[in-house]
């Protein structure tokens, strides 16, 4: 299979590695936000998020938090921000899922685009339902 992380969890292609498991792998983002960027993957492939077994998701997201801790601790940052995009529309580019780790300082000078829509009245409970309606665990 032609993908670049799984290349990188085989060790054809080179990367720096933080930490590694039975199933994660961690490493530096080659472009950085802040620099200290790490990535947390899956060893096995998955192309989205949504098919990470719990285990392994689990395990991500712990790794993840604790990757985040080192980050404040040892690069002297104040936070983090653990970021997951699925799907092109999303910011997907490499399609074997992974989690982002990104330090953040509060004078960084980075900024998520986030805004904030409002719902008409009843609107937030009819979607509530549509999600309900489609959730399979
Ligand atoms: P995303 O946009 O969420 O798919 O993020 C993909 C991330 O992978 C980006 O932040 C890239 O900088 C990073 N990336 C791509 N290729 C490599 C590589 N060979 N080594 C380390 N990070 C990479
Ligand atoms: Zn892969």
């Amino acid at each position: 299979m032609d993908c670049i992380f799984c290349k990188i969890v085989a060790g054809e292609i080179p990367s720096v590695k933080v930490y590694e498991d039975d199933l994660v792998y961690a490493f530096m983002d080659i472009s950085p936000i802040n620099k200290g960027h790490v990535l947390v993957i899956p060893k096995e492939h998955h192309h989205s998020s949504s098919t990470v077994p719990e285990e392994i998701g689990g395990r991500m997201f712990h790794i993840g938090s604790r990757i985040g801790v080192a980050l404040k601790r040892g690069l002297d940052f104040e936070g983090f921000n653990l970021h997951l995009a699925d799907g092109t529309c999303a910011g997907q580019v490499v399609n074997h899922a992974h989690l982002h780790v990104v330090p953040r300082g509060v004078e960084d000078g980075f900024h998520w685009n986030w805004r904030q829509l409002e719902y008409a009245a009843g609107e937030s409970a009819e979607t509530a339902e549509k999600i309900k309606n489609k959730l399979k665990l």
